[in-house]
Parts: C-alpha cells; structure tokens; sequence
C-alpha cells in the first residue's frame, strides 16, 4: 500500500499571521508531496512496502538514506499539522500537564526548554516533546527528517509535538528569524491534540 499525502485539515491561512499562507501552501502541496511521493519511490518493490509507518520507522536501517530522509519527512509533516490545527487548542491540562510539572517544573519551564532545542539545532530539524513508557517526558531535537522512532538518533520516545525548523518553514515571513517563528509556534500549538497523543501513549 502506498502512502497518501495526508490532508492539511485547515486552510492556508488559518494560521496567520503566526504562519503565513503562502508557506503553509508550499510546505504541504510542495515539501510534504515531495516526501510522501519519494517515500513511495524507495519502498516500492521491498519488505518495507506493506508496514505501517510507525514500524517502518521504530525498525530501520539507518543507512537507508531513501527511507530514512522520506519517511521521517512523511512522519514528522504528518504529526505537525496535527500539532497546528487551528481547531480546538484547548490549554495543557490533566495528566500531560502533571508530567510536565514533573520533568520540567512548569509548563514555562518546558516551553523555554522546547524553544531552546528549536533554536540552536544547527541547519535543518525537528524539535521534539517525547513520552517514555511509564510516561515520563522530554524534549529534545533531530537533524534532517530524523525522528525520535528511529534508532539511535540520541532522542527516544514517542514525539507527541514536533516542530519543523527547516528554512521552509518558515523563510518566507521570517527569514533568519528562527527565533520569532518559535514563538509564534507557541501561539498556535493544539494542546488538546498533543495531550490526546500522550494518552494514546500511556494507555
Ligand atoms: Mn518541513
């Protein structure tokens, strides 16, 4: 079964001004396509062809550059648009908001650290908030299209937020500003989506 460029949810500029619509246009239609097509193009004809995406994730040879870059590019646009729709943010609360306390001391406190992995990952990545079994939490971040579900990429877990630091996400309305870009992600983030993945995780 091949792989569908899943549907954005929203329209382009629901996010403005925090996001412009332009970008959000490209970075689906033109970024995300490109993933989700090339993705296809390198499991094609493989074992890996008929696997969910988690598992072909939690189980790859990292020296497939093909899968590794195109299927975490499918992923991690896949969680992020979740992670950004507009509808019903909600406000961190209940038990994702208790291990937060718990790891962080505050929401604050994990929001500056988030921001912090965001801004400093040199070049292209991903900045993640991960769950561990027994739920405890983390940030971290990845180079490229690398996610936490891969092995030994230095950030375990499961991501339930992820956020793109790639140029493209961002260049158009902020240029070098990747700081700017961060905190406006903080405006715009569905916290009711994130807290629904945590539950997911810890069962
Ligand atoms: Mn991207």
């Amino acid at each position: 079964m091949a792989f569908t460029l899943p549907e954005l949810g929203f329209a382009f500029d629901a996010l403005e001004p925090n996001i412009d619509a332009k970008t959000m246009e490209i970075h689906h239609g033109k970024h995300h396509n490109g993933y989700t097509n090339k993705l296809n193009a390198a499991i094609e004809g493989t074992d890996l062809a008929d696997k969910s995406i988690e598992d072909i994730l939690t189980t790859l040879d990292m020296s497939n550059s093909g899968v590794r870059n195109n299927g975490g590019g499918f992923y991690n646009h896949s969680l992020f648009w979740k992670v950004i729709n507009p509808e019903d943010r909600g406000r961190l609360s209940g038990p994702l908001l208790e291990a937060v306390n718990t790891a962080f001391g505050s929401k604050e406190a994990m929001i500056e650290e988030f921001s912090k992995a965001a801004k400093t990952r040199f070049g292209s990545g991903w900045a993640w908030l991960c769950v561990h079994d027994g739920g405890k939490v983390e940030v971290c971040s990845t180079p490229n299209q690398d996610n936490p579900l891969m092995p030994g990429v230095g950030c375990g877990g499961t991501p339930i937020m992820g956020l793109d630091v790639w140029e493209h996400a961002y260049y158009l309305n902020y240029q070098n500003r990747r700081p700017d870009y961060v905190t406006a992600f903080f405006n715009i983030v569905n916290w009711n989506e994130v807290e629904k993945r945590y539950e997911a995780k810890i069962g």
